[in-house]
């Protein structure tokens, strides 16, 4: 099995740190059925591209990008040949560099960076089933009118109509046979499978891949470039004692005739542990750090401005809440009559749907110093998306 990556100008850009060709050779080499790469440049980049690949599968002293799975080595045999000027020429030289045994070859453009593994997989169970020649293909959904000097002549079936994806997959030796038929009667086809089809060849068509486009516009650099985003989780917890000083407020909500609490904010418990959770998601430290108790400014401060000042780190750091669980902690009060307030505050400062906030309480069965009504804990857990800032 060998795939071959045809390398034209965009393929030698750079996203997340790496050429996008490396983006698709590590996607083949992930697939345990695929025994080797030969990547095509053209000819006056050549050594140039050679080098950058032994740099990217590790095997110089150079340092490597650091942008986890595509920083890691191919694991697989790879080579590199120099291309035609046609893409047909380029196959054609990567055809003859293929080791004997190889049986079955896929055939990529590199301007389809997204490929997923699972559709390189699909195609080669089709071979392994006896198909000869395989390509993904998405159905058309746009109306499709053939024109000419600027006249519509017809609107076609749209029905049949498929927009065809790399890679394309093949029996070695019906490839091989098809491109030499090719050269010695000097015709040519736009890709791999228009070579098959002339020679009245069976090709079969699989379900292609939304993701797996074809970079060709100035506009698909936005799609190249969109920042990935990793999920992330932000745990907090925090404590109040009960005592004379401030009327409880739990989650921005007034609970009246409840314990007062003693602290240098608003003693908003729960605020308090969510912006523990928020700034967690960020790794900024904690509010003991950032607000600290020592500065007059703050003495009685809304904890829910607080928050709004976590939440700008959090944005600046390029975290986005996807969702927020909170749970009080108190022998006293009664929580159970304000969660559904909590929750629908919460979502208000958070600017979460409130399907994404959850509020909860539990007492701690007489135990603790919950348990003796000496003070109220709560603890949040919050995830997230995190990107570039
Ligand atoms: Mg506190």
């Amino acid at each position: 099995m060998a795939a071959a990556g045809l390398a034209r100008p965009k393929q030698f850009l750079e996203c997340q740190g790496v050429p996008l060709y490396w983006h698709s050779a590590r996607t083949f080499s992930r697939c345990a059925r695929v025994a080797g790469i030969i990547f095509v440049f053209p000819e006056d980049c050549l050594a140039e591209e050679k080098i950058r690949i032994q740099r990217l599968d590790g095997l110089t002293d150079a340092p490597r990008p650091d942008s986890s799975d595509l920083s890691r080595s191919l694991g697989v045999p790879w080579e590199v040949v120099g291309g035609g000027s046609l893409r047909q020429d380029s196959v054609f030289n990567a055809l003859q560099v293929l080791p004997v045994d190889c049986e079955y070859v896929l055939i990529h453009d590199a301007a389809r960076p997204f490929l997923n593994a699972a559709l390189v997989a699909r195609l080669i169970d089709a071979l392994e089933q006896g198909a000869t020649g395989v390509v993904p293909g998405q159905p058309v959904t746009d109306t499709i009118k053939q024109a000419q000097n600027g006249r519509i002549l017809a609107t076609l079936e749209r029905e049949n109509l498929y927009a065809i994806q790399t890679p394309q997959a093949f029996s070695l030796d019906i490839l091989r046979a098809a491109h030499a038929r090719a050269r010695a009667e000097n015709w040519t086809a736009t890709d791999d499978a228009g070579l098959l089809e002339r020679l009245g060849q069976e090709i079969r068509i699989i379900p292609g891949e939304a993701a797996n486009r074809k970079l060709t516009h100035p506009e698909d650099l936005n799609f190249l470039y969109r920042p990935q985003r990793l999920a992330c989780s932000g745990y907090g917890y925090d404590v109040h004692r009960y005592g004379s000083g401030r009327p409880m407020k739990l989650g921005g909500v007034p609970i009246p005739g409840a314990p007062e609490l003693i602290a240098h904010s608003d003693g908003d418990v729960l605020l308090h542990a969510l912006m523990d959770a928020i700034l967690a998601c960020a790794c900024r430290g904690d509010i003991g750090r950032l607000f600290p108790d020592s500065d007059p400014r703050l003495e009685n401060i809304n904890s829910a401005i607080l928050l709004d000042e976590v939440l700008r780190i959090a944005a600046t750091a390029g975290v986005e809440l996807v969702q927020a669980d909170c749970t009080i902690i108190a022998q006293i009060p009664r929580i159970a009559p304000h969660s559904q307030t909590i929750r629908r505050n919460l979502s208000r400062l958070l600017c979460l749907d409130e399907d994404y906030v959850n509020v909860k309480a539990t007492t701690e069965e007489g135990l603790g110093f919950t348990g003796a009504r000496e003070g109220i804990k709560a603890v949040a857990l919050v995830s997230a998306l995190r990107g570039n800032p």
